[in-house]
């Protein structure tokens, strides 16, 4: 039997990148390795072909890379998240890799584009929404940097739910994105590692009488490494992200084996193969499941074991020097147990004292923080930790105790204090506060827009900053500029590379040498055409998965996001329903023709979020067969939204609306991708839309509502009852929303919706900023109807979102909190 074999690197000649070459070998995949007769080429058949193609020469590539890393041995960082968001692998990589013109011939001797054989893949649709579409920029960009960036993640059977609408409301479907496998993956079984669960800890003494701790009698589940490669923008750097399924292990329920019960036995198997089935579909909070907590910890262990095993094999169990050479960031408080699961592996595993495996957890850890919202700081049952993780509550216990001892000793006799900051919650129902503990475990911790870290200093985590100022920090988010201009907008893009050269592709702050050219009559001509044709694509779009007709001479105005109060689509549903009004009493004056698009996912359990959907289809639906309504008005939900219809929606957009309630949104990076793609905004002043306002210029953006320091002022003596008595159009509004004109065979369905807006309660002030948004609608209106004035103003959108590159994002979080460059 062999037990390893010699791979050698020597004497495999390099893949041609030309168009003979690329040709040769997508023929040689249809007819070899799928094993398809003349005839048989279906664009399904090209997709995997070209995938098999492509995935080879990432593949030399991804290995020449590690073999660098090896040889070089730089600092590492381990990008942890619950979720990545990649969307399409297919075209991002014939882009990076420089090899859209050969794959374009190889296609065509089959009669084929490449626009239809990327339709055929399926989205990696492994995360939520901006936390992990973040995740995947970020990929992109450390490749693109070529920096030493792993990403850690769940290979989920079952990805993101896909949403139908049916009569108006939504239903969700399972994603069963591996059902034809995928190209991407390639299993790497000799890096399987274990993760324990359940058993108890012990106590025992050395040889040289040193006391250390074991974890027994556990009931493991094994995690299998699958790696997808991650391509750098023509730089020859493929990177890793590092996706675990869980796999039962094979010496499981001996008991039940020798009883006889071998079915029984076998059928066990599925409790491990649970842990990576199905992705959580709650982009705020998730409370208390079990299977939850046990991904997040299966997900940290098995990261921290990988880093640990390649460590070992490079340096033995010298662990001196491992502190400098890796760090650990930490995507939201979902993988946090990673602070107590690093301790218990270097104590428990390479025996290094409480001390040594602190300092190196304490400096390797770093935690970004994304939202403010209080229902999303995880906590976990301290019953359901020592059932589950018992070792690792004595950790966490153990890590308290000495944390509060120092806070005792900044605040001597202040127990009000001790209690707030700790990271066990006392009470009947003791929890473990997941935030705290990641703040006290990591060297960093950062928010991901200026004024996020702001509010989280000032508020949240604001006596830990009066512990720590020092490792508080902000970073900024972004988006990748590859996939979110260079290849979804292919129009736009091709404009500004003749004007100022493409290097803004690699170097996004290039493209601040746009601003010139708005002034150059027959370049903002060439603006509006592309933009026209990128509205036509959208037009497609909005018809065959909404039925209704948008038409391109009509302003584009859209929200699509997850649905969530705080982001307040019915601020948006409330304007749409004055607008019906306006036209409905003849009032048009000085109104501009609009196309309406919104889209979302609810979360499957937030019944209000449905609501608000079935609300936006119901409107919709009135406002569509009123035949007065035409000329002026026309209303879509977009079903399934996804990477892949952002790719689409996010280039053909007029007006990007970022409405939430001042203070909620910690960044959005919805916000740049509009923007990067010359779309104006409506906003208030929250997350990055203040640094997005800051960049463009005031008099570029449509600003209104409350501040976030108002917001909380105004809820002491907040009455929305009042504010729309005193206003006619908000009247006239609710008094259609009440009288159920757009529920008139579904009585009652709306009551939710229209208290919500009525409570003096409402913590999303959806009331309070009512006319404010009308006003500013009212001046787009008006500014969409000077043409020119409005091109200048989406070419200086587009000119002022360098910083909004994730490259930008990455290099800061390198230089400040990664210790890389
Ligand atoms: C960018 C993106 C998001 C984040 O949008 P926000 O407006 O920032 O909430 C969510 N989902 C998808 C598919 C995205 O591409």
């Amino acid at each position: 039997m062999i037990d390893r074999i010699k791979v050698s690197n020597a004497q495999v000649e390099p893949l041609g990148m030309d168009e003979q070459k690329v040709a040769e070998d997508l023929n040689r995949h249809v007819s070899l390795t799928l094993g398809r007769d003349e005839g048989n080429e279906s664009h399904g058949y090209l997709f995997d072909a070209l995938a098999l193609t492509v995935q080879d020469r990432l593949i030399e590539r991804w290995r020449a890379t590690r073999d660098r890393y090896r040889a070089e041995r730089p600092k590492r960082v381990s990008y942890i998240s619950m979720e990545f968001l990649m969307g399409r692998a297919l075209s991002n990589a014939v882009n990076n890799l420089d090899l859209e013109q050969p794959v374009r011939q190889a296609l065509s001797n089959y009669g084929c584009t490449l626009e239809e054989v990327v339709q055929e893949e399926l989205d990696a649709g492994l995360g939520n929404g901006g936390l992990g579409r973040l995740a995947a920029c970020f990929l992109d960009s450390c490749a693109s940097l070529q920096l030493p960036v792993t990403g850690y993640g769940i290979r989920y059977e079952y990805g993101m739910f896909n949403q139908k609408i049916v009569d108006g409301h939504q239903v969700e479907c399972p994603d069963n994105w591996l059902r034809d496998g995928s190209h991407w993956e390639v299993e790497s079984p000799e890096n399987t590692v274990r993760v324990k669960f359940f058993g108890h800890s012990e106590y025992y003494r050395d040889q040289a009488n040193r006391q250390h701790s074991r974890w027994i009698d556990t009931q493991d589940v094994l995690a299998v490494p699958y790696d997808v490669p991650v391509p750098g923008y023509r730089n020859e750097t493929v990177n890793t992200l590092r996706l675990w399924k869980s796999a039962a292990t094979d010496e499981f329920n001996l008991e039940d084996f020798n009883a006889g019960s071998y079915t029984e036995a076998v059928a066990a198997k599925n409790l491990a193969e649970q842990i990576t089935m199905v992705l959580y579909p709650n982009d705020a909070s998730e409370n208390g499941k079990e299977l939850r907590l046990r991904q997040q910890y299966f997900l940290a262990s098995a990261s921290l074991q990988d880093v640990l095993h390649r460590w070992v094999k490079n340096h033995g169990e010298d662990f001196s020097e491992f502190g400098e050479n890796n760090c650990f960031q930490l995507n939201d408080t979902h993988p946090s147990i990673a602070v107590a699961e690093l301790m218990r592996l270097l104590m428990d595993d390479y025996l290094l004292n409480w001390e040594q495996a602190w300092k190196i957890t304490s400096s390797t850890m770093a935690y970004t923080n994304h939202t403010l919202l209080p229902e999303a700081l995880e906590r976990w049952s301290v019953g359901l930790f020592k059932e589950l993780l018992p070792r690792l509550l004595d950790i966490i216990y153990e890590i308290n105790a000495r944390f509060l001892t120092l806070v005792a000793e900044r605040w001597p006799g202040d127990r009000a204090r001790q209690q707030r900051l700790s990271i066990i919650e006392e009470g009947d129902h003791p929890q473990v506060r997941m935030a705290y503990l990641a703040i006290v475990g990591s060297h960093s911790v950062n928010g991901v827009a200026a004024l996020h870290t702001q509010l989280l200093i000032g508020g949240l985590f604001h006596e830990f900053y009066q512990l720590w100022p020092e490792k508080f920090n902000n970073k900024t988010n972004g988006v990748t500029p590859r996939r979110w201009l260079a290849q979804s907008n292919p129009g736009l893009s091709e404009l500004v590379t003749e004007v100022i050269g493409k290097e803004w592709i690699r170097d996004l702050d290039e493209i601040a040498r746009l601003r010139p050219f708005a002034d150059d009559e027959a370049f903002r001509i060439r603006w509006r055409d592309v933009k026209q044709a990128n509205k036509e694509r959208l037009v497609e779009l909005v018809e065959r998965d909404c039925g209704v007709q948008f038409h391109s001479d009509m302003l584009f105005d859209i929200q699509v996001k997850r649905i969530h109060e705080y982001k307040r689509q019915l601020l948006n549903v409330l304007h749409i329903i004055h607008l019906y009004d306006r036209v409905v009493r003849g009032d048009v004056k000085g109104m501009q023709p609009r196309c309406v698009l919104i889209g979302g996912k609810a979360a499957p359990g937030y019944v209000m979020a449905k609501t608000i959907i079935k609300l936006i289809n119901n409107v919709a639906a009135v406002i569509n067969k009123d035949r007065r309504l035409q000329p002026w008005l026309r209303v879509a939900f977009l079903p399934n939204y996804r990477v892949t219809s952002m790719e689409v929606i996010c280039p053909g957009t007029d007006l990007s609306e970022q409405i939430s309630t001042a203070g909620k949104e910690a960044s959005g990076t919805g916000n740049m991708k509009f923007m990067m793609n010359g779309a104006l905004t409506i906003g208030t002043l929250d997350g990055a839309n203040i640094e997005i306002r800051e960049a463009v210029g005031p008099e570029n953006f449509f600003l209104f509502g409350l501040e976030a320091h108002e917001v909380q002022a105004a809820r002491q003596s907040y009455n929305p009852d009042a504010i729309i008595a005193d206003d006619a159009d908000f009247s006239r509004v609710m008094q259609l929303l009440e009288s159920g004109h757009f529920n008139l065979f579904e009585p009652g369905i709306f009551d939710s919706v229209v208290a919500s807006i009525r409570s003096c309660d409402d913590a999303w002030m959806t009331a309070a900023d009512f006319r404010g948004y009308i006003n500013a609608q009212q001046a787009v209106s008006t500014a969409y109807q000077d043409t020119q004035a409005w091109t200048r103003m989406s070419i200086y959108n587009t000119a002022a979102s360098g910083r909004f590159s994730s490259d930008r994002t990455i290099r800061d979080y390198s230089k400040e909190i990664w210790g890389l460059c």
